[in-house]
This record gives C-alpha cells, sequence and structure tokens, in this order.
C-alpha cells in the first residue's frame, strides 16, 4: 500500500498535527515520547519529527510551502486548507463558497437570508423548501454559493470555538439607518479572529433616513475601507425588504470566493463539518453536514464528533434524496449513533470498527483536552507562555461606559508595547455575554471586565470552556494585575531533559529499600540524583525521586547504557516488570 501525502510546515503544534491525521493528541505525545522527545499538547514540534511521527502512521510528509506563503499572508492558515493539506495539488478544484451572514440585531441578517432563498433558489422550486437543515444553496451565473442559514456570532463562533471553521466569506449586514452597532463591531472581530474575509450589504437602502456614507465612513474607521473609497472592502447597498441588490452581493460573494482560491480534491478523503443535529422521535439522529473534501455517498460510514453510524439516507437542502454530495454540499443525514455537536468534524471511514476506535481515542483526547484548556487563566499565562502555547496576551475589554473603556484600551496597550505582545481582540461597553466567552475560547483570550457583570450564561461557558473573567472597578488594579501576568512571563524558564531510560526486567524486594526494580538502561544514563518517571504502558504510575541506585550490591550516583541496575522509589512500590524508567532533569533554560 501506497503511503498518503501530507504537507506539514516547519514546525506544528501537536494539537494541530493530531488534527491533521485524525489521531488523539495523547497518542502523538505517545509516539513522542517513544522517540524520545517530551512535548506537550500545545508545544510545537519541528518539520522532521513531525514528519517521523505521521510516518507511523503511513504518511509520507513533504514539507509545507504554499501553506507558509499563505500564512504569511493571511495570519491563521483557515481549517479547511489544514484539512486539504493532505491532498495533492492537481486534485484541488474550486468549490462553491460558503456564507455566513453576521450583523447586529434587527438590521436584517433574517430578512437577507429569506430575499436570498426566495429570489435565488431555482425559481419556481423556492416554495417547496419546507424544511430548513440549517443550509442551502443558490446558484448565480451558473456558479453554486453555499449559505449557512443559521444567522448571528453565537453559530459562527461556537463552530470556530470547536475548530471548525464553516465559513469561507462572512456577509456583514449593516442597517443603513442605524450604522455600526456594538453586535457589527464583534461581528468584525470575530470574522477577523477567524481569518475569514468580510464582504458587507449595507441593508436597508430604501429607508428614507439610509445614510450610506456615514455607514462607510464608520466601516472605514474599522479598518474595512470600502472599496469605492480606495480600500479593499466590498460595500454592496441592498433592500432585503424589496429583493434589491441581492445580485451584486452574490456576484460580490464570487468575487471574494475568487480571491480566497477555495478549493476542494472531490475525489479524496471525505470531511467536513456538522452544522446542526438533533433527535427525532421518530426518525432519530438528523444531522446536517456540509462537505468540505471528497464526496460523500449514502451507505458510507461516518465518525462524526464522537458518534458514528451507516448513512441511511442523503437529502439535499430541498429534502430530496441523493446518492451523492461533493464539497461544499449541505446535506441532510440520517443513521448516527448519537447527536453530534455543531462544528463538529465527520470524516468517512472503512468500517465501524474503526469508526469505534477513532470514538475512543477522543473521547481520551478530550479528557486531555479539559485539563489543558484549565490553563487559560491569567495566573496560568506564564505557564502558557513556557510551553509555548501563548505567544502574548489576548484580551478581551468589556466596561460600563465608553468614558471608562477608552482610556482603558490606550494603558493595557502601553503595556503591551514591551517583550511579549498583547492585543485587545475585542472592547466595547455593556455586559460580558455568552458570545464574549465563545470568543475567548475560540481566541484563547482573557476577559477583562471594568464595573460591568458577566451574565449568567456567559458564565456557565465560562466554567465549561475554561475562560478566565475578571472584573475589576479600579482601573490601576487591572492594569497591574495584566502587568504582572506579562512580567512573570520573562522570569527564567526550566526546561525538562531527558538523560536516559530504562527498562524493568524483574522486581524484587531489598529489605532496606522495600520493592526494588530490577532495570536494563537501555539508552543515556540514570543518576541517582535525578528525577524519575514511571511509564506503565501510556501511563505515568510514579513521578519523583529516586531513592536508592544500585549497582549489583554498590550504591552508584549514576549507570550508563548496557548495564543492570536496582532502582527503588521514595515511597512507592507498586513497580511491575515491563514498566518503563525515565530519568530526566530540570534546567532552567
Ligand atoms: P435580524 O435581527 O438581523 O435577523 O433582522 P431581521 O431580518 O429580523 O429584520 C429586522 C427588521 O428590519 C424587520 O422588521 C424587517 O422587516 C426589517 N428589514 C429588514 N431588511 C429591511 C430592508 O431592506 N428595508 C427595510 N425597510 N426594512 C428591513
Amino acid at each position: 500500500m501506497s503511503n498518503k501525502k501530507i504537507d506539514l510546515p516547519a514546525s506544528i503544534v501537536i494539537r494541530d498535527l493530531a488534527q491533521m491525521i485524525e489521531k488523539s493528541p495523547i497518542e502523538i505525545i505517545k509516539k513522542l515520547m517513544t522517540n524520545g522527545v517530551m512535548a506537550t499538547i500545545n508545544q510545537s514540534v519541528d518539520f522532521d519529527t513531525a514528519a517521523i511521527v505521521v510516518a507511523e502512521y503511513g504518511f509520507d510528509a513533504t514539507p509545507e510551502v504554499i501553506e507558509e506563503e499563505v500564512k504569511k499572508e493571511m495570519g491563521e492558515v483557515p481549517l479547511w486548507r489544514q484539512m486539504i493539506a493532505g491532498e495533492d495539488e492537481k486534485h484541488l478544484k474550486p468549490r462553491p463558497p460558503v456564507v455566513t451572514i453576521l450583523g447586529h440585531v434587527d438590521h436584517g441578517k433574517t430578512s437577507l437570508l429569506d430575499a436570498i432563498r426566495t429570489t435565488e433558489v431555482a425559481a419556481g422550486e423556492a416554495g417547496g423548501i419546507t424544511q430548513h437543515i440549517g443550509a442551502y444553496q443558490v446558484e448565480q451565473k451558473g456558479r453554486l454559493i453555499t449559505f449557512l442559514d443559521t444567522p448571528g456570532h453565537a453559530a459562527f463562533t461556537q463552530m470556530r470555538a470547536r475548530g471548525a471553521q464553516g465559513a469561507d466569506v462572512v456577509i456583514l449586514v449593516v442597517a443603513a439607518d442605524d450604522g455600526v452597532m456594538p453586535q457589527t463591531r464583534e461581528a468584525i472581530a470575530h470574522a477577523k479572529a477567524a481569518r475569514v474575509p468580510i464582504l458587507v450589504a449595507l441593508n436597508k437602502v430604501d429607508k428614507a433616513n439610509a445614510n450610506p456614507d456615514r455607514v462607510k465612513q464608520q466601516l472605514a474607521e474599522l479598518e474595512l475601507v470600502p472599496d469605492d473609497w480606495g480600500g479593499n472592502t466590498m460595500v454592496i447597498p441592498v433592500s432585503a425588504k424589496l429583493n434589491q441588490g441581492i445580485d451584486d452581493l452574490l456576484e460580490g460573494v464570487l468575487l471574494v470566493a475568487d480571491n480566497a482560491e477555495i478549493r476542494a480534491n472531490p475525489a479524496g478523503v471525505v470531511i467536513g463539518t456538522v452544522i446542526e443535529a438533533e433527535l427525532d422521535k421518530s426518525k432519530g439522529v438528523l444531522a446536517t453536514f456540509l462537505v468540505q473534501n471528497g464526496t460523500l455517498e449514502s451507505g458510507d460510514i461516518v465518525v462524526a464528533g464522537t458518534s458514528y453510524g451507516k448513512l441511511k439516507a442523503i437529502n439535499d437542502f430541498k429534502g430530496k434524496p441523493i446518492k451523492k454530495a461533493g464539497p461544499s454540499t449541505p446535506v441532510a443525514v440520517m443513521g448516527l449513533s448519537d447527536v453530534p455537536s455543531a462544528g463538529d468534524l465527520f470524516r468517512v471511514v472503512a468500517t465501524e470498527k474503526e469508526a469505534r476506535a477513532i470514538i475512543s481515542e477522543r473521547l481520551e483526547a478530550i479528557k486531555g483536552q479539559a485539563q489543558a484548556k484549565k490553563k487559560m487563566s491569567l495566573e496560568d499565562l506564564f505557564a502558557n507562555v513556557q510551553i509555548g502555547e501563548t505567544k502574548g496576551l489576548n484580551l478581551i475589554i468589556k466596561a460600563d461606559v465608553q468614558g471608562s473603556l477608552d482610556p482603558i484600551v490606550t494603558e493595557l496597550n502601553k503595556l503591551g508595547e514591551g517583550e511579549i505582545g498583547l492585543k485587545i481582540l475585542h472592547a466595547e461597553t455593556g455586559n460580558i455575554g455568552n458570545n464574549d466567552v465563545m470568543l475567548a475560547s475560540a481566541s484563547k483570550a482573557i476577559i477583562v471586565g471594568f464595573n460591568v457583570q458577566a451574565d449568567v450564561d456567559a458564565r456557565r461557558t465560562a466554567d465549561k470552556e475554561g475562560v478566565d473573567i475578571r472584573l475589576y472597578e479600579i482601573i490601576y488594579r487591572m492594569t497591574e494585575d495584566i502587568e504582572k501576568a506579562l512580567k512573570g512571563m520573562l522570569a527564567p524558564v526550566t526546561v525538562e531533559k531527558i538523560i536516559g531510560r530504562a527498562q524493568v526486567l524483574q522486581v524484587f524486594t531489598a529489605s532496606k529499600f522495600g520493592r526494588v526494580a530490577g532495570c536494563r538502561v537501555t539508552e543515556g544514563e540514570l543518576r541517582r540524583n535525578a528525577k524519575a518517571r514511571l511509564y506503565r504502558g501510556a501511563d505515568i504510575v510514579f513521578e519523583g525521586d529516586m531513592g536508592s541506585l544500585r549497582h549489583e550490591k554498590d550504591d552508584v550516583k549514576e549507570i550508563k547504557q548496557g548495564f543492570e541496575c536496582g532502582v527503588g522509589f521514595k515511597n512507592f512500590s507498586d513497580i511491575q516488570p515491563s514498566d518503563i524508567l525515565v530519568c530526566y532533569t530540570v534546567e532552567n533554560s
């Protein structure tokens, strides 16, 4: 069997590597350990190391060239690009763009989605769509566009927080009579954080008090300079109510999409995102999938999040049964064992047995991630910087009034001029809501509130997602705390260095030391004063100091590869043959 190809960047975080090859991060960490590399889920490994690991799963790694260039230009690589990284360049074909609509409440998101659906879904059939599945497709100049039709930030950010990224393009709806409002700014923050291109629909231009120029001015101030003002943002006047400008808007979407070179391999691995899912009393689990690569077929066995099943039926968004669905197609599917979450990734696997194995790995990985997530508090920031998770501090600021928000932002920006960056993702007046928490979770940010409260819902989500919310009533206390956290980052960093490994061959009882491990040093050396960690399979059963190190009858300070020795551990005697002993030191780097 020939190896699968995969493009890897010069350095990759374990979590991302695991996701790329659909393995649990824990499994990858174990593989690295057996190769002598100790790394946490959030640490990066270089190309050579990653290539060795993926080779064990049958992948041929090549250095990623194009993706690196894209990364420089766009920052974060969109998830779909990562998903198709293993596909051969020459098999990639353009696919329809997937669009989501964001904007302030009442600016016309729902009306616009309805207007697009009724005017553009193949004329005559529109009335036939009785059931919404969370997405639909329209045709513009012979090309398809997929719309995710659950408007609002919650859906978008929830997906992003789960690492998924359904949308390729964001349509930002701004009412021409109302202008940029808090949720408009929030939507921009979400889209920018996810590196999804924005196109503005300037809605309600039919209204007498519509003021397009004022809106353009406001957008320009937010770095969305309209193209007719010499900028890069398309601002398209529409009226959802009168069905005006819809064609122009769709045309605009295609132009933005063409710029982004949205592609997939229709014949490649079948992967995508769960758009929504529910349990129907009579039909079982109903889910909407967005296919992002490959072609989904009825009868396929899929894994979606932690559920799986053989797809009994695939329907298109009009409720019509279909046999196959290619990239960017939204489909309603039946046959899953469990209800997956919106934003879960799905993929086709060969057998149900494989599906079950993947799920048990994922459950294990979720446990690991829950532990890792807890590390997002200000106190732990320093630790995160050490292990490479955080390069700087991402903040979301909420304050009671604009008058306090402005000086806070100025003060914090000053603090961020030091060696370690501080980035304010979003600053707004008002209480801390669920959306703030989802944005924080997706962007690994901390939320700082000044004279505001966190909603009950937001608190609950924050607990679940491990997001740190800090409330202050005095500005200097806030800046002081953040300054301390930033300074902490500059303190010396300690690193663990593995110096040797040994295999436990037998266990015996020595009266003085209790139970002792009879080992052979397989690599490096063991040192009496160094630290020891005992593995049983993947589990660490002991970690701490060595109580004794003996060669034959003598106490020794160290023992080298190839020799046998007896090792006792302080306050630990549950040693078993074939445990693996790893000896390491902790040093300042
Ligand atoms: P959403 O909260 O963003 O989903 O906004 P809706 O789509 O529910 O629209 C809010 C209100 O604005 C409704 O009363 C709509 O009828 C109205 N509306 C939406 N689009 C237009 C438009 O283009 N022109 C006018 N005059 N009213 C609109």
